[in-house]
């Protein structure tokens, strides 16, 4: 925040200014133009201070410093953008559902995640191919072959493709199959795969780093459309914190600070977040009511044998019941469900 000074402000006004700061606890960054001082208050909360800084005599005005987000600022753009996918938009009244599993095993398993999620109402599949891992010995994705068989699932049912991309020598490859492509929270701030995703043309989902701050992101969102694409939606997936009782800690206070920060739709990842299934409802429901435009859940046919995330992935009729759930807190906050398909 800053204080623009009167012009001739008398010095000694001057030195009350900076010690009620000092003395309220924030540092003060004093610089001079055209006769007028401008006193910056640096430190969290120091809006806090706005009014009474502005009731202060020598002072003509008080006014927010600019984020270091020009681009993905609501500051600069206070209309909420709508990202078009294949005639799906998000970010505006229908919220949206991503559904499928973490990752594709098989034909026959993402083509019934598939049908079942359409049928429910979800207009876009998830589903990794490239898998990024905590662990190098585990399933790391059926890479390819899972994009041609999640482009199968699109051509069956109609639903758009989400899938992760790791690596910017994999963006191209990966943007010949997708609709949207998936940034994942490992890899929130890898620059280079930011870029890259930047340069391609195809919508971005980016997930909040799992020790990130809500800056971070949104300074890990300007990346991308610094390079070029504005196509791109945020999502909050899960803090780390002290707590162990859930995998993560969803972070619901991020949604309106979001809202707040950045004219970028925002979807909710309750699954991660959550870590099991049975309380990825409760979530689900929470990110409607709090005013996201959306939702990325794990479901698969047979979660037990599910080779990653199967603790957390819900039934087919599980995610069917939970779809009904949705539709009526979607009405009382005044937001559109899709209908099912088929
Ligand atoms: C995923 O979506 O399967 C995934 C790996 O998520 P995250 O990057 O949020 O951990
Ligand atoms: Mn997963």
């Amino acid at each position: 925040m800053i204080a623009v000074l009167e012009k001739g402000c008398p010095l000694k006004r001057k030195a009350e200014i900076v010690s009620f700061v000092e003395s309220s606890g924030f540092r003060v960054q004093v610089s001079e133009s055209d006769n007028q001082s401008l006193i910056g208050v640096i430190g969290p909360g120091a809006d806090k201070l706005a009014d009474a800084l502005a009731a202060m005599p020598g002072v003509a005005e008080v006014r927010p410093i600019a984020p270091p987000y020009p681009l993905v600022s609501r500051e600069h753009h206070p209309d909420s953008t709508r990202v078009k996918v294949e005639g799906v938009s998000v970010g505006g009244p229908e919220f949206v559902v991503i559904a499928g599993p973490c990752a594709v095993e098989s034909r026959e398993q993402i083509m019934t995640v598939a049908e079942s999620v359409a049928s429910a109402g979800a207009t876009m599949l998830r589903g990794g191919a490239f898998k990024p891992r905590s662990s190098p010995y585990s399933f790391q994705g059926m890479g390819k072959e899972g994009l041609e068989l999640l482009a199968e699932a699109r051509e069956a049912t109609g639903l758009k493709i989400v899938t992760e991309v790791v690596a910017p020598d994999e963006v191209d490859l990966v943007a010949q199959y997708a609709d949207v492509l998936q940034v994942g929270a490992r890899n929130m701030q890898n620059f280079r795969l930011l870029s890259a995703v930047g340069e391609q043309p195809k919508a971005v989902l980016l997930k909040r780093g799992m020790m990130a701050t809500i800056e971070e992101l949104l300074l890990a969102a300007e990346y991308i459309v610094a390079a070029g694409n504005p196509r791109l939606m945020l999502c909050e997936r899960g803090i780390r914190t002290f707590e162990r009782a859930t995998r993560n800690t969803l972070d619901i206070c991020a949604v309106p600070v979001l809202k707040e920060r950045t004219h970028l739709p925002i979807i909710v990842d309750p699954s991660h977040a959550a870590g099991r299934r049975e309380i990825v409802p409760a979530l689900s429901k929470s990110a409607v009511a709090v005013g996201a435009d959306g939702l990325i859940v794990e479901v698969h046919p047979d979660p037990d044998t599910a080779v990653s995330d199967g603790r957390q992935s819900m039934t087919l009729p599980g995610f069917a019941q939970m779809m009904e759930e949705i539709r009526v807190v979607a009405e009382a906050v005044g937001r559109t469900t899709a209908v099912g398909v088929g």
